[in-house]
C-alpha cells in the first residue's frame, strides 16, 4: 500500500493512506541519504511503501520511502553533526508574521525567506492580528506588502479573530501541503485551529504552561484540511535550518539581487564595498529596498538577527 507519513515520533509513524485511513507503522531496513547524515530516516510528508500486518501493536510495516521533491531539515538536537528532517515534500510554507504582540522583525522574515530560496520552496508572507493595527500600522503594512510583492513574494494581512483574510487563506491552501512557520506567539495554532476542521491544538497560554521545563523532541505533524489539502505545523522549530550558503553565493537567494549579479563590476562581487557593485547603487536608487540590503549585510557577517 502507498501512504503519507502525517506523524512521526521518531520509533514509529502515522502513516496516512490513500483512503484517509491512518495506520500506525514501524519501519523496516536501513535508511539513508546521500551525503548527509540524519537523526531521522522518515519526515513528516514522506511518501512510502508499506505492508499491514494483522498482529502485533503497530499494524504496518513501511519498506519503501520515495524520492523526496523536497526537503526542510534543522541541525539534530541530539547528535550535533546530524541533521534533522523536518518535514517533506511540500508545496509551499506560510511564514506567519505580526506587526503586533510580538512584531516580526525583517530579519526573520528575510533569513526565511533566503533559507526558503535556498529550498526551493515557494513562500508566502501572512501578518496575521491585523485586528489589532491602527490606521499607521495598516498603512505600514500596506507598504510591507508593497516591499516584498514586487520582488516576487505574494504577502497578505489576515486576522484569526476577526477572520479577516481567512477565506483567502483557505483558497491559497486548496489543494496543496504548506508548511506553517513562525515566532511563537503570532497566532499560528489559533490559525491552524480556525482552519483544520475538528481540530483542538492547544494555544500558547495553555502549552506554554504544559511545556515549562520538560525537554522533549518536537516533531512536526500534519492535519489534514480535505483529502487534498495538508497542513504541516512545526512547533517548537523557531525557524527552518539555516543552510550553508557560501558568502558569495547569498546573493543569488535575495531575488531582487539575482537579476541583477551580472552587472557587478567584479564577479566575486559581495556587494558590501567593491566599487563598481550594482546592488549597492540599486539601493542608493531606492531599487532594492534598505531593510532587505541590511538582511543581507548581516547574513552576510554572520550576526545573529533572528530576534
Ligand atoms: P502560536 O505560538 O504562534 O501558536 O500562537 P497562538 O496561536 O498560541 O497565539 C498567541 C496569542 O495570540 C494568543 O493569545 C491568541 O489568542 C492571540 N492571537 C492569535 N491570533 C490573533 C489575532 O488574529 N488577533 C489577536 N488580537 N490576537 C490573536
Ligand atoms: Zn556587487
Amino acid at each position: 500500500m502507498k501512504g503519507v507519513v502525517v506523524k512521526s515520533t521518531g520509533s514509529w509513524y502515522l502513516v496516512r493512506d490513500a483512503e484517509g485511513k491512518l495506520h500506525r507503522a514501524r519501519l523496516r531496513g536501513k535508511f539513508k541519504l546521500k551525503g548527509m547524515k540524519v537523526s531521522n530516516p522518515l519526515a513528516v510528508g514522506d511518501r512510502v511503501e508499506f505492508d499491514v500486518e494483522t498482529t502485533g501493536e503497530d499494524t504496518a510495516v513501511i519498506h519503501k520511502i520515495e524520492d523526496r521533491e523536497n526537503y526542510i531539515i534543522r541541525k539534530s538536537t541530539h547528535k550535533a553533526e546530524h541533521a534533522h528532517i523536518i518535514a517533506a515534500n511540500l508545496d509551499q510554507a506560510l511564514l506567519i508574521a505580526t506587526l503586533v504582540s510580538p512584531r516580526t522583525s525583517f530579519g526573520f522574515v528575510d533569513r526565511f525567506l533566503v533559507t526558503a530560496e535556498a529550498y526551493g520552496i515557494p513562500t508566502v508572507i501572512v501578518y496575521n492580528k491585523t485586528d489589532l493595527y491602527d490606521e499607521d500600522m495598516q498603512e505600514y503594512q500596506r507598504q510591507i506588502k508593497y516591499l516584498y510583492e514586487r520582488i516576487g513574494y505574494k504577502t497578505m494581512g489576515v486576522s484569526a479573530h476577526s477572520n479577516q483574510g481567512i477565506d483567502e487563506l483557505r483558497e491559497l491552501l486548496h489543494g496543496k501541503t504548506t508548511l506553517f512557520s513562525g515566532h511563537s506567539g503570532v497566532g499560528k495554532s489559533t490559525l491552524i485551529n480556525l482552519i483544520v476542521p475538528d481540530l483542538d491544538l492547544k494555544t500558547s497560554e495553555i502549552s506554554g504552561f504544559s511545556d515549562k521545563g520538560v525537554h522533549t523532541t518536537t516533531f512536526a505533524e500534519m492535519f489534514e484540511i480535505d483529502s487534498e489539502t495538508f497542513i504541516i505545523d512545526t512547533p517548537g522549530i523557531k525557524e527552518l535550518g539555516i543552510v550553508d550558503i557560501p558568502k558569495k553565493e547569498l546573493g543569488h537567494f535575495f531575488p531582487e539581487m539575482r537579476e541583477r549579479l551580472n552587472q557587478c563590476r567584479f564577479n566575486d562581487c559581495t556587494h558590501f564595498n567593491e566599487p563598481g557593485c550594482a546592488i549597492i547603487d540599486a539601493v542608493r536608487k531606492n531599487e532594492i529596498a534598505l531593510t532587505r540590503y541590511e538582511s543581507y549585510l548581516s547574513m552576510l557577517h554572520g550576526e545573529d538577527n533572528r530576534k
